[in-house]
């Protein structure tokens, strides 16, 4: 990262809100559930499949866990008809995780019932690593009575190794995403350098596929993304039905849409991630801090600040 990069970083928080939602809006399909069924209606049509996720994290009340809850019905209900493939991703927290596990674990449970009479999967998302822990018990769960129910596992950390090899023990036709991991975490516990990240995802997706799992194979790194190809082609998984794959792409809304449709075209299944709701905040500043061009999308916002 340039030090204009850092320092525009620096300042993000002080953009008004208004202003950081004009950038915001290439990361997310909208604040309203309708936004994100019309831009899932656009993607299916265009060949991609998709993730649909509502917006929030750490809510503070369980109250809101309930409410988030509702709101996944209401968009499975909105998907009856679109996107038959289309996967529910929920973040933990947003489920109210950290503040009443039990709950937590009886909306994810209720949300696997209606996602399964819809024959749609489930993704449980990981966060930070001081939920992981809590994430992987409540994964656990309700994993052993809802199949459909997938999880997330982060490349850059030291401990995912350990955490493949549990899960494959347990359930050797887990569906796992695999991503590098949006979260700075201490050098104690993880790997700072890309190539080293890198060189886990390999690892980790090698040692996912020799054990019999699905593997969402979340990035838009076309280095990496070149290795995984070569490793899908090795065993053959890039044969054979498109929908019954051991493999899929996944990308971010917004996110190098340009790679995500090579990779379409060259018959990978590709998945793209929609997410849509008021609480676009605190994912947006993540995904502003991780583009390298942010300082060029700033100043645009600014400039249209009145807009
Ligand atoms: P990078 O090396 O970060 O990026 C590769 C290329 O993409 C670079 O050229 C870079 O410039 C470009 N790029 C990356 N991000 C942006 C951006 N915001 N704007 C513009 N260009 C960009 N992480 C979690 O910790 N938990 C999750 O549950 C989770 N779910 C995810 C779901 C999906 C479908 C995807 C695609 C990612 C998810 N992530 C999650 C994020 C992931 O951990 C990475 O932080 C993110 O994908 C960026 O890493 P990368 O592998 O694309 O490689």
């Amino acid at each position: 990262m340039t030090v204009a990069n850092k320092l525009v970083e620096l300042s993000l928080p002080l953009i008004p809100r208004r202003a950081l939602w004009l950038v915001a809006q290439r990361y997310v399909a909208g604040d309203d559930l309708p936004a994100a069924i019309d831009a899932i209606r656009r993607l299916s049509a265009d060949g991609f499949g998709t993730i649909i996720d509502v917006l929030g994290e750490n809510i503070s009340t369980t109250g809101e866990a309930e409410e988030a809850a509702r709101e996944y019905h209401r968009a499975l209900a909105a998907l009856t008809d679109v996107d038959r493939g289309c996967v529910l991703s929920v973040k933990p927290t947003h489920l109210g995780l950290l503040l009443d596990r039990t709950l937590c674990e009886r909306l994810l449970s209720d949300l696997c019932i209606a996602a399964a009479g819809q024959a749609r999967r489930v993704r449980f998302e990981m966060e930070d690593s001081t939920t992981i822990d809590a994430t992987l018990a409540a994964f656990a769960a309700v994993r052993r009575s809802h199949s459909n129910l997938g999880c997330v596992l982060q490349s850059r950390l030291f401990r995912t190794e350990a955490d493949v090899t549990r899960l494959l023990a347990a359930w050797p036709d887990l569906s796992v995403r695999l991503v590098k991991g949006i979260y700075i975490e201490p050098k104690e516990i993880a790997w700072t350098e890309p190539d080293d990240i890198s060189a886990s995802f390999v690892r980790l997706a090698k040692q996912l596929f020799d054990g019999g799992a699905t593997v969402g194979l979340a990035t838009h790194d076309s280095a990496l993304a070149q290795q995984l190809v070569a490793e899908v082609r090795n065993r053959g998984f890039d044969r054979g039905d498109i929908d019954s794959r051991r493999y899929e792409f996944q990308c971010l809304m917004g996110v190098r849409s340009e790679f995500a449709g090579q990779l379409r075209d060259a018959g990978h299944p590709t998945r793209i991630y929609v997410p849509y709701g008021k609480d676009w905040h605190a994912y947006s500043m993540r995904r502003l801090k991780r583009n390298p061009a942010i300082a060029m999308h700033v100043a645009r916002a600014l400039f249209h600040r009145d807009g």
